[in-house]
């Protein structure tokens, strides 16, 4: 029998689902049991070719409508996500393996957020008009144009709403491939989009690995890339848009530090280590996994920690009562696995966790090392699984230097109940998207993204508009054109 997560075709182009079983078939694991249950077909170039065609020539008619207009459709998908959100819920959970407690409130409901703030700017997105005496400029903020979408596997409804929401909203189309490991959920947002009354052929995804990626970077057709995903392959993308003179926005990893001053409410403070290490089962870019903490409030954040961390629910993600899921792949589990081995070779004291959980799926155990230095392997590379590193610092000024000695800067967070002292040390601290006495918020009203190798551009926020649309200045001259001859 055919599992509900399987979807009607691989790729969704033109308003209708497409299929081509020429291309390379991509199994679906389920992560919490190692099951297949469903099969996607990487695009063939003809589906390539189809998506960006029909991407092209939509867009002239989408970007000539008003904004008013574009953003009704939008918010009228945005309602149909909220009434679709458990069944949404549901096919994120299978699609990645994250708890449905997580994805009922953390996936479908962000995709709507996105759509329903960027729906509601449609409509006020204007140029200026600047005085220059008896001429004036005016300014015109138009679409970029043809914009592709390229995902990884962690959010996979939230990452296609975040990047054609705003897209859309400027009067763009786009061509969305999703992480070849989550394929499922971007299908949902295109076939909602159109059933809000989307024109067809504005927003198509198409499956693929790399190359798919890569076919769309390259196209001379396309004007702006945005990509959520590694650093390594952040640089390949980046310079192959650079070579086609395309705009890009960049959402890359990161090794984020969370700093606790001795002052900082301890349950709040382990509450945001765990909020910012194990959701998701810590397969989050911006988590503060390098968790340093102040040596007189040490000993009490570990025991509190530790008590806590081991109240965590591993089992069927389906069940709203686990609270904690499997890594998205065996991969995924392995490399993550290496990790904790080599922080247990290094010299890391183990505090909980620091094994593959007993059942069936790719579970890891949430893990806490205490005594991590700055040099070790745990402490240097983002190992995007649920592996929190605590070291110790002793003052301020210190604690700012090891924070910053990273080639990251995506996220960084400050417990401490001396507000000019937070206030002091954010400012101080290389990070796009920071938090005070809090982690890991990314309401769609705040820009988001990093600086250093965790990214370029920013996603959410009027700061999106930026990054997916232009500005033409028009110079008018009311009287006579001298010349010199
Ligand atoms: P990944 O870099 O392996 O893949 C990301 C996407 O890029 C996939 O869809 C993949 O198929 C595609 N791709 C790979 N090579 C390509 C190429 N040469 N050209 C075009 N596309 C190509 O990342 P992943 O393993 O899917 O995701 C995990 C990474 O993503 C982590 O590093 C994490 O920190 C990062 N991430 C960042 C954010 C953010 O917003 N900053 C959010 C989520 C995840």
């Amino acid at each position: 029998m055919t599992h509900p997560a399987q979807p009607k075709a691989s790729h969704f182009i033109n308003g209708a689902y497409v299929e081509d079983t020429a291309g390379t078939p991509i199994p679906v694991i389920y992560a919490a049991t190692g099951e297949q249950i469903a099969t996607v077909y990487a695009a063939t170039p003809a589906i390539v070719e189809q998506a960006l065609s029909t991407a092209k020539e939509a867009q002239k008619a989408w970007g000539k409508m008003t904004g008013t207009e574009r953003g009704r459709i939008l918010r009228r998908a945005a309602d149909i996500m909220r009434e679709r959100n458990h069944e949404l819920s549901v096919l994120e959970t299978y699609d990645t393996g994250k708890p449905l407690q997580e994805t009922l409130v953390a996936d479908a409901t962000s995709g709507a957020d996105a759509l329903e703030y960027f729906g509601g700017l449609a409509g006020s997105l204007t140029g200026e008009h600047i005085p220059m005496g008896e001429d004036w400029v005016y300014t015109v903020r138009e679409a970029l144009g043809l914009c592709v979408g390229i995902g990884a596997w962690n959010y996979p409804t939230q990452i296609a709403c975040w990047k054609g929401a705003p897209a859309l909203a400027c009067g763009n189309s786009m061509v969305f491939k999703p992480s070849e490991t989550t394929p499922l959920c971007a299908l949902k947002v295109a076939e909602i989009l159109h059933e809000a009354g989307l024109p067809a052929g504005l927003y198509n995804v198409i499956q693929g690995m790399g190359e798919v990626g890569a076919a769309l970077v390259t196209d001379p057709r396309v004007d702006k890339v945005s990509l959520t995903g590694s650093v390594p392959t952040g640089k390949k993308v980046y310079a192959a848009a650079a070579a086609g003179m395309k705009h890009v926005t960049m959402e890359l990893g990161g090794k984020s530090p969370l700093i606790i001053f001795d002052d900082a409410d301890v349950e709040n403070a382990v509450g945001g280590a765990i909020n910012g290490n194990f959701y998701s089962s810590g397969q989050v870019c911006s988590n503060g996994t390098r968790v340093f903490v102040q040596k007189g409030i040490k000993e009490k954040f570990l025991a509190r920690l530790a008590e806590r961390t081991g109240a965590a629910v591993l089992g069927d993600p389906q069940d709203e009562a686990t609270s904690f899921g499997p890594m998205v792949t065996e991969n995924q589990m392995n490399i993550v696995l290496g990790y904790i081995e080599k922080g247990k070779e290094e010299g890391a004291r183990l505090i909980c966790g620091g094994k593959r959980a007993d059942m069936p799926g790719f579970f890891v155990e949430p893990t806490v090392f205490a005594d991590v230095t700055d040099d070790m392997t745990i402490a240097r590379e983002e190992i995007f699984g649920p592996v929190m590193s605590v070291l110790d610092f002793d003052t301020e000024e210190e604690v700012i230097a090891r924070a910053n000695d990273t080639e990251f800067g995506l996220s960084a967070g400050v417990f401490t109940n001396d507000f000019s002292r937070a206030h002091r040390v954010i400012g101080q601290l290389e990070a796009g998207s920071c938090f005070i006495n809090s982690y890991n918020d990314a309401p769609v009203e705040a820009p988001f993204g990093g600086v250093k190798a965790s990214g370029v551009g920013r996603e959410n926020s009027k700061e999106a508009i930026k990054h997916f649309s232009q500005v033409k200045s028009v110079y008018v001259r009311m009287g006579d054109v001298e010349a010199a001859f």
